[in-house]
């Protein structure tokens, strides 16, 4: 048994025990800013990972396969949704929607220069407002090929 003096450094990423994708560390603060009440209040501090398969239930688990499911969070996760307003940026609001709008339109995604421009200057704050509690620059990459595509 360890005690909490001798804690081993923590995974970065675990499976996730429903659906067994390989999920990322998340801090303690995204979860207490996402989960709703009386979850958040109640949270212990330690590891906690993000499970970002669209199809599965499971948000946020811990080394122990506690669960937290979409239901548990204050926000619809995007990540988790098909719907095409569903979020992709949580600090500053952009929707999956809206980037295609920008796309179909231009062909060059406004928003994402914004995104870059704020992340830029600091004023983002995705491990409070992000379920994934990362940044989503990588996800506007992703949705930009597979518009290009
Ligand atoms: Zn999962």
């Amino acid at each position: 048994m360890t005690n909490c003096c001798d804690s081993p450094a923590k995974p970065s990423r675990l499976n996730c025990p429903d659906c067994s994708a390989v999920s990322l560390s998340v801090g303690y603060q995204t979860l207490i800013h996402q989960l709703k009440h009386p979850n958040n209040a109640a949270l212990p501090n330690k590891a906690y990972y993000f499970c970002g398969s669209r199809s599965c239930n499971v948000v946020y688990f811990d080394a122990a396969a506690k669960v937290f499911g979409v239901d548990d969070l204050r926000v619809e996760v995007g990540q988790k949704s098909d719907s095409d307003n569903r979020l992709v940026c949580y600090c500053f609001d952009v929707s999956y929607a809206c980037i295609q709008d920008e796309l179909h339109t231009s062909g060059v995604c406004q928003s994402k220069a914004r995104v870059m421009e704020w992340t830029r200057a600091k004023l983002c704050s995705c491990e409070s407002r992000n379920p994934s509690g990362a940044c989503c620059l990588a996800e506007f990459k992703r949705i930009e090929k597979a518009f290009e595509a």
